[in-house]
């Protein structure tokens, strides 16, 4: 390498030498330019001048450089192989070199320059040095560097993606490029597909609307089409695809193709539609669960209700059950309780809860009247109004009482079948809630057993009101009844006294203390006495039966041996049976047949059997008197006849007080029809009864039961 002639270089640098040539404003420029290192070199590669931008650059001072051979810039590797040499020979060869290059700075770190060197001619065409331009690029190179850095990066990028489909179209539609993802997707390889018009990826019916080209078209038109279709594989199987178009515009607006990216979505989609249907399910569920629930809820509520209604009896305590578990129940706010008035044509309201203010014009309203309750009574239907509009609408006269209501169900009321008047039952607005189907239906069984609530309340009040008649009449019939028994004692007693008068007088004058008696009047007197001792066995009949029903004779009860009192009766009627030539039998009473009763009601009773049976029987007819025990603990005490019997329809009757079968109290008769009605009390009394058997013109038996002595079924 040649060196540095430091005198030629003092020559070049004076007046007429290629420094100076630059000239002096030249030089300043050069001088303080910045951005380039601007020096030159003499024909050997010596430095001959310096600048700010080269000191900048390179690190070096101008006294440090000046003179210094210009290969120093170059890395080593370049320096052996002769490269800046070579440069030099090629500028001056050509007049101009252009190099880029790694070059190094005075500290050893390199930058990357591009380098221009001019060779320098005197007018006679002799080489005289050069101008050598450097321009640091490193910053440049690296900007460079990281965009192919990314560029490639990028590429390996889109070719190695497998879940997206990303390749590219040239402007017709045909595929100019492929990546992983799209062979996987679409199942071409690269070979196969590079030149194919993608309508290839569509099915037939969608490449027969020209679909393909309508997204290029809309693509390049609005800048983007974005799809979600069925594309097609090379298989012939189908998959739901997301698919982006993006025209790739060149600088100047030309169009050089379309980017397109297509992801198989066909998982996806299954998922997605696994997802609604799981979740679809899982809704039905929960709703069903809820139905559910608010069904057993329902019938609950129902139990407890019907069971509160049927501790009532009372309309307002049927009231006070309705409001306060009836209506939360059913979600009602307020409402009323209608019934039928008595004219037929009318509702009247009963009990009400939650208006604001419910007038006398809306108690008593016409069945005919426009209005939700006269409505369901006479359609004999529920009226339903699910929001005020509606029920506004339909019944524009309850508007303003109803206006804090949204929903009105109208339930009517029946009972047995019959309409009796309806239930109302409001809501207030319930955001979010509104009236269901199922709580119109749990309304109406509320209604249902509102309506059997009120029957019973109607049927209970009627019962009461029975009983209450009932009682009254008891309580009167017995005042009666104690009026009759004073009244029939005092009149018999009143009788009594001048019947027994007549009895008196007559004997005296039977016995003729006042005079001669005829024969005549003898026989007339008999008559008089006879006819005043058969009024006073009536009127002592009548006083009888008076005291025993009213409670009023006194029972001494005691053993009673049958046998005695079968004597002393049987001896008392022998004489009328005498008369009347009727056979008396008597069976003979065994010892031990004793009754536990009182002696003289016992004897009234036998002795008005035995009276009765020779009444009624016909003469030389027969009369029987039996006594024994029963087997139950009784005494029987039986008298039968031959005589003229009773009719069966007629066999109740004649215990009735002053019953004489075939007579009238008219006719004259003997007797009161009273005997068998005062011997019937008197058994009762003390625990025994009569019973009778007949048959019409056969003959009657009358017996008497009462309790035996020993059976301890009776006390003092
Ligand atoms: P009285 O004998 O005073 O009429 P009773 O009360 O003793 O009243 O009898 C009522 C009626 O029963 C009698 O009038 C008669 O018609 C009927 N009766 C009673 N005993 C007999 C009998 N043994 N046979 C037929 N009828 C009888």
């Amino acid at each position: 390498m040649a060196r540095f002639d430091q005198v030629a270089a003092a020559r070049e640098q004076a007046p007429g030498g290629i420094a100076h040539e630059f000239g002096e404003l030249h030089r300043l420029l050069v001088e303080r330019v910045q951005d380039y290192a601007i020096f030159a070199l003499d024909p050997g590669g010596f430095i001959l001048s310096w600048n700010a931008g080269a000191e900048r650059f390179k690190g070096y001072t101008t006294d440090e450089i000046i003179g210094r051979h210009f290969s120093i810039f170059y890395p080593r590797e370049k320096v052996s192989v002769g490269w800046p040499e070579h440069e030099l020979r090629e500028a001056a060869r050509v007049g101009r070199f252009e190099d880029e290059g790694w070059r190094v700075r005075k500290d050893g770190t390199r930058f990357w320059a591009n380098v221009v060197i001019t060779a320098l001619r005197s007018e006679t065409g002799e080489l005289i040095g050069y101008a050598k331009v450097t321009r640091d690029l490193t910053e440049r190179r690296a900007s460079e560097d990281a965009l192919r850095l990314s560029e490639e990066r990028f590429r390996l990028l889109v070719t190695s993606v497998k879940d997206y489909a990303i390749f590219m179209l040239d402007p017709e539609g045909r595929v100019a490029t492929w990546n992983e993802g799209a062979q996987r997707a679409k199942g071409y390889s690269e070979e196969e597909i590079i030149g194919r018009h993608f309508s290839i990826f569509y099915p037939p019916d969608r490449v027969a609307e020209h679909f393909p080209e309508y997204e290029l078209a809309e693509a390049t038109r609005v800048g983007r089409f974005e799809d979600e279709g069925w594309r097609v594989r090379k298989d012939g199987s189908r998959f739901w695809a997301n698919v982006v178009i993006t025209p790739l515009y060149a600088t100047a607006g030309r169009l050089v193709g379309f980017g397109k990216v297509t992801r198989d979505l066909t998982e996806r989609r299954a998922a997605e539609k696994r997802a609604i249907q799981d979740a679809r399910r899982v809704a039905a569920e929960e709703a069903a669960r809820h139905t559910a629930d608010v069904a057993r809820q329902r019938s609950e509520q129902l139990q407890a209700l019907t069971s509160a209604l049927a501790a009532v009896h009372a309309i307002p305590d049927i009231a006070r059950v309705v409001f306060t578990q009836a209506f939360p129940a059913a979600g009602a706010d307020g409402g009323s309780i209608g019934v039928i008035a008595p004219d037929g044509n009318h509702l009247r309201i009963i009990v009400e809860s939650g208006y604001d203010g419910l007038t006398d014009e809306f108690r008593l309203v016409s069945l005919d009247a426009p209005m939700p309750m006269p409505t369901a009574v006479r359609t004999g239907t529920t009226v339903v109004c699910r929001t005020q509009g509606e029920r506004d609408a339909r019944f524009p006269a309850t508007s303003v009482l109803l206006a804090s209501f949204e929903s009105s169900v109208v339930v009517p009321l029946a009972s047995g079948g019959h309409p009796i008047g309806a239930i109302a039952m409001h809501r207030r607005p319930r955001p979010g809630e509104a009236l269901t189907s199922d709580a119109v239906t749990f309304m109406e069984s509320v209604a249902q057993q509102c309506g059997q609530a009120l029957e019973r309340a109607e049927l209970y009040e009627s019962e009461r009101l029975a009983r209450r008649e009932a009682e009254d009449a008891r309580a009167r019939a017995e005042e009666a009844n104690r009026a009759k028994s004073q009244f029939l004692a005092a009149m018999s007693h009143e009788l009594r006294t001048p019947l027994n008068a007549i009895g008196g007088y007559a004997q005296l004058i039977e016995l003729g203390l006042s005079g001669e008696v005829s024969e005549q009047q003898r026989t007339q007197l008999g008559r008089i006495q006879r006819s005043q001792q058969h009024l006073l066995g009536i009127i002592n009949d009548i006083l009888n039966f008076a005291r025993v029903d009213a409670g009023q004779v006194i029972y001494e009860v005691t053993d009673v041996p049958m046998q005695d009192v079968l004597q002393s009766a049987t001896q008392m009627i022998l004489p009328q049976a005498n008369e009347k030539g009727i056979a008396l039998g008597v069976t003979t009473c065994a010892v031990d047949v004793v009754a536990r009763a009182d002696p003289s009601k016992v004897e009234q009773i036998v002795l008005n059997l035995l009276t009765n049976a020779v009444k009624f029987t016909t003469p030389q007819g027969r009369v029987r008197i039996t006594c024994q025990r029963d087997g139950r603990g009784r005494v029987a005490c039986a008298v039968s006849d031959t005589g003229i019997g009773i009719p069966p329809d007629q066999l109740d009757r004649v215990f009735e007080p002053f019953i004489q079968v075939g007579r009238s109290l008219t006719t004259n008769q003997e007797g009161t029809g009273l005997g068998l009605a005062i011997s019937r009390d008197l058994a009762r009394a003390m625990q025994g009864d009569i019973e009778v058997q007949s048959v019409p013109d056969q003959g009657s038996v009358f017996t008497l039961l009462l309790p035996a002595a020993d059976s301890g079924s009776i006390s003092d």
